[in-house]
């Protein structure tokens, strides 16, 4: 198996701020206080556009996190903000971070802010064994949503990004593909803007019928285009706004 190495500066950053606070679990403490533990106050402020935003002053730091955010997304923004306090110290004094932002998953400073909160909120080392399993489904991400009180999406993200099943993450919204990540394993993964093919359940979900909540296979061709062959395993749920989230599981022949 390949697993994804880009992001390692966040990624070990958060492993020796955990080291350094002896955060066996990310759950021994509340994010406000390992925030504070490393400089950085907390505080929750009605906010337009972002989501979350970290002023620097003088030795200290002021992370403001949008009164709308609670639970595992607001847990999210304010370890996305500490990240940005850890890993890049010289420079503006201000980062304004928006929904985007914290679904960047790339190289850059936001990208790297992210693979902070992933690590620091769902330690490889605690997580990695939960997703080793025989039949990937949403059930899993569930799970470690709860466990880790972390948003489902977040779980199910770091749940294909650690098991090692050819898997990928979809998200619709108003029967097309909003977004897909899918681990090195998967392959290409449903192109953005792409309706969603009737054969599928997330079409069932968009069209407001009941889907079974269950993975079910179905061709790859109606995620992956008509060239697409074999089958993939999909399990889908509704999901608020996003219409819905998907996994998809390519089994080994
Ligand atoms: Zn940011």
């Amino acid at each position: 198996m390949t697993r994804r190495v880009e992001r390692a500066v966040g990624a070990a950053k958060a492993r020796v701020v955990a080291a350094e606070l002896k955060l066996t679990t990310p759950l021994l403490a509340s994010i406000d206080t390992i925030a504070y533990m490393r400089g950085a106050i907390v505080m929750d402020r009605p906010m337009d556009g972002a989501l979350a935003r970290l002023v620097k002053a003088n030795n200290g730091a002021i992370i403001a996190a949008s009164s709308k955010l609670t639970g595992g997304q607001r847990r999210f923004a304010i370890a996305h903000e500490l990240g940005h306090h850890e890993l890049h110290a010289g420079n503006d004094a201000l980062d304004l971070c928006t929904g985007e932002d914290l679904q960047a998953r790339d190289q850059s400073r936001e990208g790297e802010a992210n693979a902070f909160a992933v690590e620091l909120l769902l330690p490889q080392k605690l997580v990695e064994p939960r997703c080793d399993v025989k039949e990937p489904s949403l059930k899993h991400a569930c799970a470690l949503a709860d466990t880790f009180q972390v948003s489902f999406v977040a779980a199910a993200l770091r749940f294909v990004e650690l098991t090692p099943e050819a898997c990928a993450i979809v998200v619709t919204e108003k029967g097309r593909v909003s977004w897909s990540i899918g681990n090195p394993d998967f392959g290409p993964t449903p192109a953005r803007g792409m309706p969603v093919d009737s054969a599928t359940l997330a079409h069932d979900i968009a069209a407001g019928r009941t889907a079974p909540d269950e993975p079910e296979e179905v061709r790859a061709s109606a995620w992956l285009g008509s060239r697409a062959r074999g089958e993939l395993v999909e399990h889908s749920v509704a999901w608020g706004r996003m219409s819905s989230v998907t996994l998809l599981w390519r089994q080994s022949e």
